[in-house]
């Protein structure tokens, strides 16, 4: 097994000196650059041919194109501006509050992109499967496994809320984006939140919640993942931020007698 990018690729942000917020020392990174090492990747072509004789060659066009895919969803993940306006910039990969990089939520990202990439074409399925994933289902390079099943849209659409709310200040961590990230649905996450950690067990109309402005639908789930209080709690935060107008109250079943 082969698990490790770093020896054939590599992305490298420069961080800057300006922080990101006022209140916060966290540094923006910039955009960086790419570098592939040309040698790393023939060696594990020549190992990769022992195994499945595919051809060194071939192998290794075929790592190239996927080395160069994982690193370019960094990119795609953290540099170009989303509809929000907002881009990844801040506290990418090294958290000074652990002085730890936080891998999980950005390789689990950069490996699903490959996988989209790689998807059709045999030689680079096998490869991206069998010798550029690692079997171990707590490795970060592994993880993208539970995403696959998740549409693009929604990925895409999940990566902007996590831009949204992790790095200064926010309630995001690496872990926790993860696990929203990997929701099978935010719909019966909401449904199951209200049911089990809630002492009403509340039960939460599904077609009702559709009509829910999607904004209120986020922020609930910002709250769940990153504070993992109870459902009524999370109502009451909502509704002190001032987002809860009567006719969410009345669908997700708010009661201020639960608020402190
Ligand atoms: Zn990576």
């Amino acid at each position: 097994m082969i698990n490790s990018y770093f020896y054939r690729t590599v992305v490298i942000p420069n961080y800057t000196e300006e922080n990101c917020k006022d209140d916060c020392q966290f540094k923006r990174v910039d955009e960086g650059y790419i570098i592939l090492f040309e040698d790393r990747i023939r060696k594990a072509a020549e190992y990769i041919d022992s195994k499945i004789s595919a051809g060194v060659l071939n192998i290794e066009n075929s790592i190239k194109f996927l080395v160069l895919c994982h690193e370019l969803g960094h990119w795609l993940t953290h540099w170009p501006l989303d509809s929000n306006g907002l881009r990844w910039d801040c506290r990418y990969y090294f958290n000074p509050d652990t002085n730890e990089a936080d891998i999980i939520t950005h390789e689990a990202l950069a490996q699903l992109i490959t996988y989209w990439c790689a998807e059709g074409h045999p030689l680079h399925e096998e490869i991206l499967s069998e010798f550029l994933t690692p079997k171990n289902p707590t490795s970060a390079y592994n993880m993208y496994l539970a995403l696959v099943g998740i549409s693009k849209v929604d990925i895409l659409e999940r990566l902007k809320l996590l831009r949204a709310n992790m790095g200064c200040n926010a309630l995001l961590t690496d872990e926790t984006a993860y696990n929203l990230l990997k929701t099978p649905s935010f719909m019966s996450e909401i449904q199951h939140w209200a049911k089990e950690h809630s002492i009403r067990k509340i039960d939460l109309n599904l077609d009702d919640l559709k009509v829910l402005e999607k904004s209120i639908l986020n922020r609930f789930l910002i709250h769940r993942y990153g504070r993992e209080i109870e459902y009524d709690y999370i109502l009451c935060m909502l509704e002190k931020e001032g987002i809860l107008d009567e006719h969410a109250k009345s669908i997700l079943k708010f009661d201020k007698r639960f608020c402190i």
